[in-house]
């Protein structure tokens, strides 16, 4: 299979340069040549793997030895991604078993190994990943204890939540985290200074783990295909999915191309609703984005919507043929967070909840729904305890990182610095 790049300047990639460059030299998103169906008998499987494999084999399987690829998928799926009924007609797909309690970790997970496949035997390979909380700890922890692979974290100093901060923090061994005394955006900044500066390329091998990277967001349409497994075939499926960045709607999306049987998707956005704007205008503005309690996806300028627009024709009545939107404030967040769980005693988290309500809200006379849990209500303790004013008990494997010791190296947030110590060695 080879990848060409939503800006159409940029020669056609294989998957391993896709994976290994994550953006194409045009600043443009990778995308499949073609999409390949899927057979209709896995929606009659019983077994998440199973079904991702067929999903696996339709995006990789050219590229890939079965065997290998066999092995990446097992690894990746260490947990599931069941469908849990929330009240008639409505399910969530609970997606926050994993390790660190969002979906991002099966993109991440996927990408780790797919990047050890494609470099292995050859010199180390250092990953840097800038974050404002989850996406540092869902990179981290895919990649912990992946041979020949470093992880470098930058984060900013006091900006990340104590929650958040023990879950890349406390790990050791191939990660080190970063604490940057900047914000986000110095973090950010010094990420993207260093691939560009000669000096560092020539003497290490750097890659980027950005949710933009094919291996990340390609493997999420599986747990798509396992939803609708799970369903047993039911008909008239509606699909609603919490959005930032859009990658992961943009996997499901992919997943219809490629049989998925969902009717209609439901993009559910906080207040950052530039895609709901363009849905009704057919223009896409971006626009600075506005911090909510649904912070994974306070994003102003989802890139992503490139991949969107790119497969559906550069045509907004064809995108608005299968995606409708919604937007809520956090006021209204926190008032379906309290209704739901008085009504069902299901706890959903602040993103899920824009999930829930879109669905709710949409969902038409003989239609069954689910949405996306994105992410386990624990990480976001504080403002769910507030909501429905209870406390909320924190699961095994988030209290294990808490317990865990934070080891961090501080740096100040100009690149000088930050390009001595990545030379100095003291990052394997
Ligand atoms: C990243 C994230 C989202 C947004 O996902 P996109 O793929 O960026 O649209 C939603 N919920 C949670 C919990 C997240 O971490």
């Amino acid at each position: 299979m080879r990848y060409y790049s939503t800006n159409g300047r940029a020669p056609l990639a294989s998957l391993r340069k896709a994976v290994v460059k994550g953006l194409a030299e045009d600043r443009g998103l990778y995308m499949p040549e073609r999409i390949l169906p899927v057979p209709e008998e896995i929606f009659r499987s019983k077994s998440f793997t199973e079904v991702s494999m067929a999903v696996a084999d339709a995006f990789f399987g050219e590229d890939i030895p079965a065997g290998e690829l066999r092995r990446i998928v097992e690894e990746t799926l260490s947990f599931d991604c069941p469908l849990v009924e929330v009240e008639p007609g409505i399910y969530a797909l609970e997606l926050f078993h994993g390790p660190t309690l969002a979906f991002k970790d099966v993109g991440a997970r996927f990408m780790a190994r797919l990047l050890r496949h494609f470099t292995a035997g050859t010199e180390e390979i250092h990953v840097l990943v800038a974050t404002s909380g989850d996406t540092g700890s869902a990179v981290a922890n895919g990649f912990l204890g992946v041979e020949g692979i470093h992880v470098s974290v930058l984060y900013p100093k006091g900006k990340v939540s104590p929650i958040q901060e023990c879950q890349f923090t406390t790990l050791g061994r191939n990660i080190t985290a970063l604490e940057i005394d900047g914000t986000f955006d110095d973090c950010q900044a010094l990420v993207k200074a260093a691939f560009m500066d000669e000096e560092l390329n020539g003497a290490m091998r750097l890659t980027s783990a950005n949710s933009i990277n094919v291996a990340r967001f390609l493997p999420q349409a599986f747990y798509y295909f396992w939803a609708c497994a799970q369903l047993g075939g039911r008909g008239n499926v509606v699909c609603s999915v919490p959005s930032g960045n859009f990658g992961n709607l943009c996997s499901a999306l992919f997943g219809k191309r490629m049989g998925l049987p969902v009717k209609r998707f439901i993009a559910a956005n906080n207040a950052n609703c530039v895609f709901l704007d363009f849905l009704k205008t057919g223009e896409y503005r971006p626009r600075p984005s506005v911090q909510t309690i649904a912070n994974a996806m306070d994003v102003g300028d989802p890139s992503n919507f490139a991949r969107i627009w790119d497969l559906y024709g550069h045509d907004p009545d064809a995108i608005r043929a299968d995606i409708s939107g919604a937007s809520y404030s956090d006021a209204q967040i926190a008032w379906t967070i309290r209704d739901c769980f008085a009504r069902t005693g299901y706890l959903l988290d602040p993103h899920g909840a824009c999930g829930y309500r879109a669905l709710k809200e949409g969902l038409r006379e003989g239609e069954t729904g689910f949405f996306c849990e994105t992410a386990h209500p624990a990480k976001f303790k504080d403002t769910v305890e507030g909501i429905i004013g209870k406390p909320v008990s924190i699961p095994d494997r988030l209290a294990a990182f808490m317990q865990g010791e934070k080891q961090a190296v501080g740096l100040p947030r100009d690149f000088s610095s930050f390009k001595r110590y990545l030379l100095s060695g003291a990052a394997p």
